[in-house]
């Protein structure tokens, strides 16, 4: 099991030194408001996200459920089990994600996701590398793995949103990446556009394992942008365990406020 670091400081010093003269020529601009960075900021820009925009993020902080990382809406106390895993515990052995799904940052997921901006894969991917690194470590038995995208919607859409993210992780973190052996066999419904309770059943058997010596006592990392009900990463989390996953651990970028 992960084991978790305090603190929540992000800097990104792993620039190309020939980056400065790029920035001369081709100023940074902010990946999500699309403003100039003012030179400072261009000097160490946490992936070109400008600090307004960073501001504006807003970091979920204790307490959480230990499990499922649900913000409660108190901000005394430890975290603890929420109701729905003392009720029932989900397949996976975590899930945490570094900010709310709100402000800016919602509508820039929403533009990584649905308007093929897939520039914001990297600022993105570090963003939640700087949490992962922030929040655990000894990661190095860890194998990363996208939520999938059934093949259809990866034809409509052109990219996985999640395997942007996966690959930046995987690149920094050096684990491998496995977006082969687990794929969606339904094609469903945007989980967005359904009822709570339409949306366990859309997700319900819709992934599969094609490769099970590639999973089978794997301790995996599980990579998807946003966090809502859970009961997509939930339904991952079943069927990587079935095929014998050792460990799941899942983050996203967001998740919604407690609802
Ligand atoms: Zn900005
Ligand atoms: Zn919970």
């Amino acid at each position: 099991m992960m084991v978790f670091k305090e603190k929540n400081n992000i800097v990104d010093k792993t620039r190309n030194p020939l980056s400065s003269f790029i920035d001369i020529v081709y100023p940074p601009r902010c990946h999500i408001c699309g403003k100039f960075l003012p030179y400072r900021e261009a000097k160490f820009p946490l992936n070109y996200i400008c600090s307004n925009c960073l501001r504006d993020m807003s970091l979920i902080s204790s307490p959480i459920c230990s499990i499922c990382g649900v913000p409660f809406s108190t901000n005394r106390g430890d975290n603890h089990m929420c109701e729905d895993c003392t009720r029932k515990r989900p397949y996976f052995e975590l899930a945490r994600a570094p900010y709310f799904y709100s402000g800016k940052l919602k509508g820039a997921i929403q533009r990584f996701k649905y308007n093929s901006e897939t520039h914001l894969g990297k600022p993105f991917g570090g963003l939640l590398l700087n949490f992962i690194q922030k929040t655990f470590h000894k990661m190095d038995e860890y194998i990363i793995i996208p939520v999938p995208l059934h093949k259809k919607k990866l034809r409509e859409r052109g990219y996985n949103q999640s395997l942007l993210l996966a690959k930046a992780l995987s690149k920094k973190l050096r684990l491998k990446l496995d977006y082969l052996s687990f794929i969606r066999i339904r094609y469903t419904q945007n989980q967005a556009s359904l009822r709570k309770m339409d949306r366990r059943e859309n997700v319900k058997n819709a992934f599969s394992v094609t490769d099970v010596k590639a999973i089978k006592a794997k301790k995996i990392l599980l990579v998807d942008d946003v966090f809502t009900t859970g009961f997509t990463l939930n339904e991952c989390a079943k069927s990587l365990k079935e095929s014998g996953a050792a460990e799941i651990i899942c983050v996203t970028l967001a998740r919604t406020p407690f609802d």
